[in-house]
């Protein structure tokens, strides 16, 4: 009879109440995937869990089959990124990554690289500071979307492959289409002006390293301007705002 047990690994996403005592645990597993299982008691304080299971952890865990969702048995914290959750501006800027990874991973759908990639941005983030932390959050966004098959075409038309020159510091950007629009190709999208300085910074977060990116300290303003334009790639291709999203741009935290 084959074992009801069984090894997994991942980032903690979200935790909600079940019942009394019990939390159900999101997390963004190693192969990618969405995982979902019940940790039995961890809202009380004597749960071992209670550490062990905190938001934007890396963790292992043995977990039993159950009728609906599996039950945690055993958590092992790999790595603890405990200044994400003890600094403000830096949970404000770790809510939204793990919101969109809740939306766009999916259980039992393996994509790797999405892990991977997440791993290094909430180990990065714990280690930036508060002024840093919009634009790893932007970047992770951006990469998140990438990794879920939705890319934004930054550099060239997204129509037609054609290079994109700025007009008055101003490009056209489909937020259906998904990407910078050439003159020939704008009568046939609906777009909307994106300034030249949105553009030149997205495209930047989107194919830089999340330790280069702590390096360049990129200015503030840029890195809230593509934020917003993550917030609208996301309602245009998941239908959904991200309400930790629209939090951290109202948040006047920084
Ligand atoms: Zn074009």
């Amino acid at each position: 009879m084959a074992s009801s047990t069984y090894a997994t690994s991942g980032i903690v996403l979200r935790k909600t109440k079940l019942g009394e005592s019990d939390l159900i645990i999101t997390l963004l597993g190693s192969d990618g995937s969405l995982v979902r299982c019940v940790a039995k008691g961890a809202r009380k304080p004597t749960s071992s869990f209670s550490s062990r299971l905190e938001l934007f952890c890396e963790v292992d865990l043995l977990c039993a089959c159950g009728r609906s969702l599996d039950i945690v048995k055993e958590a092992r914290l790999v790595r603890g990124n405990e200044r994400i959750r003890t600094s403000v501006e830096h949970a404000t800027a770790a809510a939204p990554m793990a919101e969109l990874l809740a939306k766009v991973a999916q259980e039992g759908l393996e994509n790797e690289l999405l892990y991977r990639s997440s791993c290094v941005a909430f180990s990065a983030l714990n280690e930036v500071s508060a002024q840093v932390a919009p634009s790893l959050c932007a970047a992770h966004l951006l990469k998140t979307l990438a990794y879920a098959g939705l890319r934004p075409s930054l550099a060239v038309c997204v129509v037609c492959g054609e290079g994109v020159c700025s007009d008055a510091g101003l490009v056209a950007f489909s937020y259906s289409e998904g990407g910078v629009v050439c003159p020939a190709c704008r009568p046939h999208c609906e777009t909307l002006p994106l300034s030249e300085h949105a553009r030149s910074w997205s495209h930047y977060l989107l194919v830089t390293r999340f330790a280069d990116i702590a390096e360049a300290k990129p200015p503030l303003d840029a890195s809230f301007a593509v934020l917003r334009l993550a917030q609208g790639l996301i309602k245009a291709h998941l239908g959904t705002n991200l309400k930790s999203l629209e939090f951290l741009l109202s948040s006047g935290l920084w």
